[in-house]
């Protein structure tokens, strides 16, 4: 069998146009979603991804305001900032792109963004209305993979599910969304014993691990959807996931490549999610 390629790209931009659409019909209301991305220090792969988001949000028509600040800002400061930006009406989304430095906690700082314009959907009162299946914002690389299983029209409810990896940013969080479509999940790890046979099971995978190449041919079942996160340089420095792509691609029955998979929807459902946040502000 040959996989299927799901093509992420493609399915991204078709959902940025209806996004773009349904921005241009709030400004025709007066509000323009706004978006702000906080970037404490200089970490080259966070100035990638902010620069990225800013981009993508002008794209769309939307607000979006990059706040640099330096390495050495304390957490006070931050949590002030983020305090200024909870109360500014142009401001629908606060992004603050991780990891910080080691002085500040990163979940004092999650927890200090109001719930209603947590856009990344990392706070504990979103995460705990995604777990009770109440509307929240969704975490973006989870919500985009179930995103891009609808698009492709695979069907979730009764199937086996196998996550490898349980990060509150990926694993955990997709895991969920999983379940809550009634699909039966299965979580391995790192202290996972026989992981192969787990996987090998299962309809669908995903792998959000961090390790280029991890999952093989063996770990997969013929015509399994295999969905691949993992964003890493193999030894030639060459972008890979966390799927042999080569091998997998041949047994499997679908398969997300990298790049070109799951990442351009992550930005896409941080786009979607601050559209979301400023049309909640038409019901107040
Ligand atoms: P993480 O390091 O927080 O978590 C990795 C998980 O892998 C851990 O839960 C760990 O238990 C598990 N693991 C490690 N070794 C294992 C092993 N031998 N067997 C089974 N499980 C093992 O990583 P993360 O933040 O969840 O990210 C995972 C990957 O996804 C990374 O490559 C990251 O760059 C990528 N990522 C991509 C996007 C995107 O938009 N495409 C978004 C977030 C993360």
């Amino acid at each position: 069998m040959t996989a299927t390629i799901i093509n992420g790209k493609e399915i991204a931009s078709q959902k940025k146009v209806e996004i773009a659409i349904e921005v241009q019909k709030l400004k025709e209301l007066g509000i323009t979603p706004g978006l702000a991305v906080i970037l404490v220090g200089d970490n080259h792969a966070s100035r990638t991804y902010v620069t990225n988001k800013e981009k993508t949000c002008r794209d769309l028509g939307m607000y979006s305001v990059l706040i640099e600040l330096p390495e050495e800002t304390s957490q006070e400061d931050l949590l002030a900032k983020i305090e200024e930006l909870n109360g500014d009406p142009a401001i629908h989304g606060i992004l603050v792109q991780l990891p910080l430095p080691k002085h500040i906690s990163e979940s004092k700082v999650i927890e200090s963004i109001s719930p209603l314009k947590d856009v990344d959907g990392f706070h504990p009162i979103n995460i705990g209305r995604m777990m009770t299946g109440q509307d929240s914002f969704l975490p973006c690389t989870p919500f985009g993979i179930m995103v891009l299983l609808e698009a492709t029209e695979i069907s979730v409810a009764g199937k086996h599910v196998v996550v490898v990896g349980r990060s509150n940013i990926v694993g955990k969080p997709v895991g969920q969304l999983f379940l809550n479509q009634h699909a039966t999940v299965t979580y391995c790890h790192s202290r996972t014993k026989d992981l192969q046979f787990h996987t090998s099971q299962a309809d669908i995978i995903v792998a959000a691990v961090g390790i280029a190449n991890f999952i093989k041919a063996d770990h997969v079942k013929e015509g399994a959807v295999v969905i691949d996160v993992g964003i890493n340089r193999n030894e030639a420095g060459k972008l890979c996931g966390d799927v042999a792509f080569d091998e997998v691609s041949k047994k499997a029955g679908y398969i997300t490549p990298v790049p070109k998979g799951v990442g351009p929807m992550t930005i896409t459902m941080l786009m979607y999610n601050t559209l979301k946040s400023a049309k909640n502000t038409l019901r107040f």
